[in-house]
C-alpha cells in the first residue's frame, strides 16, 4: 500500500518548517504536525521576542546618553504592558506568516500532538498518518534542577507573558538565556542578581570576554554572585526567600531559572519505536540525520548539536536536499566556525575558537586584543567599553578565533564570520582598509600580538 506522504515532520519550529518547505519544493508530498505554536521556540518564546525585549531594554541607556548630546530626556516613563502586548501582536503576525509559508509550499498542516507509532506511522490524536519517512524536529524544553521550592520559579517562557514586571529579580544560570535575561531585566528597570554555580559565567566562551562582560555588567548595576548555587526557595510574606550553598538568604519578587534545555521527547515515541539516545537524552543521528531506526530522521535542538536557529535551518535545508533534491549535498553539514551571539549587556559576538581551544589545537598562537571606549560615549562620563580579540594560528597565520563584547558585537561578527569561514589570515585582515570611524575598524588595525605557546 502506498503511504499518504513521503515525509511527515513532527514539529513546526525552525528546523521542521524549513525541512518541510524545502522538501515540498523538491517535489515531495509533505505533512507537518504542530501541537503548540507555528515557528516554534525561536519565534514564540525565544530569539524573536527576546530580541524585541533586548531592544526595549536599551532605551534607558540611550536616554541617558542623549543628555551628553544636549537633549533633555527627563520624565520618561516605561509601560511594561505596552512592550509585552506589542511584542505578542508581532508574534501572532509571525505565526500567521509561518502557517502561510507552509500552505503556499504545498505542505499539509496537521494540528495536534504527533507520536511515532512505528516505521512510517505517526498518530495525531485518533488519526494515523502513513508516510515513507518521518522527521522529528520537536526542539527542547527548559531544564530545572530538583530542589525544594522549585515549583516557585519561573522559566524563560514566562518572561514573555508576565502580568507585571517584578522589582527584585534573581536569574539563576550562567549560559546564554540567564545572561541575556539579566541584561534585559536590568535594562527594563529591575534590580537583578544573577547566580551562577561556578567561578565565572558563560563557560565555553573566551575567558577574556567572559571577564570583560562580568566587569561591565557589575559596573552597570547587575549583582553577580558566582560560586553560588541555590539550594532551597520558600514563599515568604515579602517575597520568595532564596537560600544558597554559601549560607546566604535573599528575598526576590521573581526567580527565573535558565539552567539549560533538554530534548522534548514527551510521549513522542511508542515503546518499541524509540531511537537511540545519548547520555543527555538527545536523539543520536548519523551525518545524514538518520536515527538508529531506518527512515526516522531528527534534527534541531532535539539532537543537541548546536542549539541555534540558523543551525536548525541549515540542517533542515541539508536534509531536504539530501532526501529529495536533484543536487544532493556533497558533504555533511560543516559545524565548524558557526558564529554566535549572546544578546547580553554588553552583546557578545564570537566565531571560531576561544584562546583555550586554539592553544590546545594549534600549539602556538598570537593573541591580539584591545579594549576601548566607543566614540559614541566620549562626550560624557559613561564608562561603556568594548573588547575585541583575534586569535591567530602562528604557523599558518590563519585567524582561528574572533571575539567581540560591546555595542553591535553580533552585527559586526556576522560580517567577519564570512572571512573566518573562508580561512582569512591575519595578513588578509591587515591588508583590509578600515571604515572610519567605526568600532569594527579596530579588527583590521590590531598590530601588537602576544605570542602564546601551549
Ligand atoms: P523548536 O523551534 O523548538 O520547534 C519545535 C516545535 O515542535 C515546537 O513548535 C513544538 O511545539 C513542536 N512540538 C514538540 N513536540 C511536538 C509533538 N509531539 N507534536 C507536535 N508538535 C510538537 N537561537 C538563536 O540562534 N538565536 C537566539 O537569539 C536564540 N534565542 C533564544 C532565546 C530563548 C529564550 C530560547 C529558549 C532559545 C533561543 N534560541 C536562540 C534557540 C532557538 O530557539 C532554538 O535553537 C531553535 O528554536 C531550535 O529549533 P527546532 O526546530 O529544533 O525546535
Ligand atoms: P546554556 O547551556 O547556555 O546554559 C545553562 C547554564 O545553566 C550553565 O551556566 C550551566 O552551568 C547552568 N546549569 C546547568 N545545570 C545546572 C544546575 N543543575 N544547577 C545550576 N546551574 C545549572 O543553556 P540556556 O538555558 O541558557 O540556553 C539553552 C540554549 O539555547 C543555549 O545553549 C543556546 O544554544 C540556545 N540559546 C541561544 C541564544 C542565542 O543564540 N543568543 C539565546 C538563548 C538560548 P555550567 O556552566 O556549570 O554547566
Amino acid at each position: 500500500m502506498t503511504s499518504e506522504f513521503d515525509l511527515v515532520v513532527i514539529g513546526a519550529g525552525s528546523g521542521g518548517v524549513r525541512a518541510a518547505r524545502m522538501a515540498a519544493g523538491h517535489g515531495a508530498r509533505v505533512a507537518i504536525v504542530e501541537e503548540r505554536f507555528f515557528g516554534g521556540t525561536c519565534v514564540n518564546v525565544g530569539c524573536v521576542p527576546k530580541k524585541l525585549f533586548s531592544y526595549g531594554s536599551h532605551f534607558p541607556d540611550e536616554f541617558a546618553l542623549a543628555e551628553d548630546y544636549g537633549y533633555s530626556v527627563s520624565g520618561w516613563d516605561f509601560d511594561w504592558a505596552t512592550l509585552r502586548d506589542n511584542k505578542s501582536r508581532e508574534i501572532e503576525r509571525l505565526n500567521g506568516i509561518y502557517r502561510r509559508i507552509l500552505d503556499q509550499a504545498g505542505v499539509t498542516i496537521i494540528e495536534g500532538h504527533g507520536r511515532v507509532e512505528g516505521p512510517g506511522k505517526v498518530s495525531v490524536g485518533e488519526r494515523i498518518v502513513t508516510t515513507d519517512k518521518i522527521l522529528v524536529a520537536v526542539g527542547g524544553k527548559p531544564f530545572v534542577p530538583e530542589f525544594p521550592g522549585n515549583d516557585l520559579i519561573r522559566i524563560s517562557d514566562d518572561l514573555f507573558y508576565l502580568e507585571k514586571l517584578p522589582k527584585r529579580v534573581a536569574v539563576v544560570g550562567g549560559g546564554y538565556i540567564a545572561t541575556e535575561f539579566a541584561g534585559i531585566l536590568k535594562g527594563l528597570g529591575c534590580e537583578v542578581t544573577q547566580f551562577y554555580r561556578r567561578e565565572l559565567f558563560l563557560r565555553g566562551f573566551d575567558r577574556d570576554i567572559r571577564e570583560f562582560v562580568a566587569e561591565q555588567m557589575a559596573e552597570h548595576g547587575t549583582t553577580l554572585r558566582f560560586n553560588t548555587d541555590v539550594i532551597r526557595i520558600e514563599q515568604g510574606e515579602g517575597g520568595k526567600q532564596l537560600f544558597t550553598d554559601t549560607w546566604d538568604q535573599f528575598e526576590f519578587d521573581e526567580v527565573f531559572y535558565a539552567t539549560g534545555r533538554v530534548p522534548l521527547l514527551d510521549n513522542l515515541f511508542a515503546e518499541d519505536a524509540m531511537p537511540a539516545l545519548n547520555d543527555g537524552g538527545a536523539i543520536v543521528v548519523d551525518e545524514h540525520y538518520e536515527t538508529s531506526i531506518k527512515g526516522l530522521f531528527a534534527l534541531g535542538d532535539v539532537i543537541d548539536r548546536l542549539q541555534l536557529t540558523p543551525v536548525a535551518l541549515a540542517e533542515g535545508m541539508w536534509l531536504a536536499a539530501y532526501l529529495y533534491g536533484k543536487d544532493k549535498p556533497l558533504a555533511p553539514l560543516d559545524y565548524r566556525n558557526v558564529a554566535t551571539a549572546v544578546f547580553s549587556h554588553p552583546n557578545i559576538g564570537t566565531v571560531g575558537m576561544t584562546q583555550e581551544e586554539a592553544l590546545a589545537h594549534c600549539g602556538t598562537i598570537r593573541v591580539y586584543k584591545s579594549s576601548f571606549r566607543p566614540m559614541r560615549y566620549t562626550l560624557g562620563n559613561r564608562q561603556v567599553r568594548s573588547m575585541i580579540k583575534l586569535i591567530v594560528d602562528d604557523a599558518s597565520d590563519r585567524v582561528v578565533g574572533l571575539h567581540i563584547a560591546g555595542e553591535d558585537a553580533a552585527e559586526i561578527t556576522q560580517g567577519f564570520a564570512v572571512a573566518i569561514k573562508m580561512g582569512a589570515t591575519k595578513a588578509d585582515f591587515d591588508a583590509t582598509v578600515g571604515i572610519h570611524p567605526t568600532a569594527a575598524e579596530e579588527l583590521v588595525t590590531l598590530r601588537q600580538g602576544e605570542l602564546v605557546t601551549a
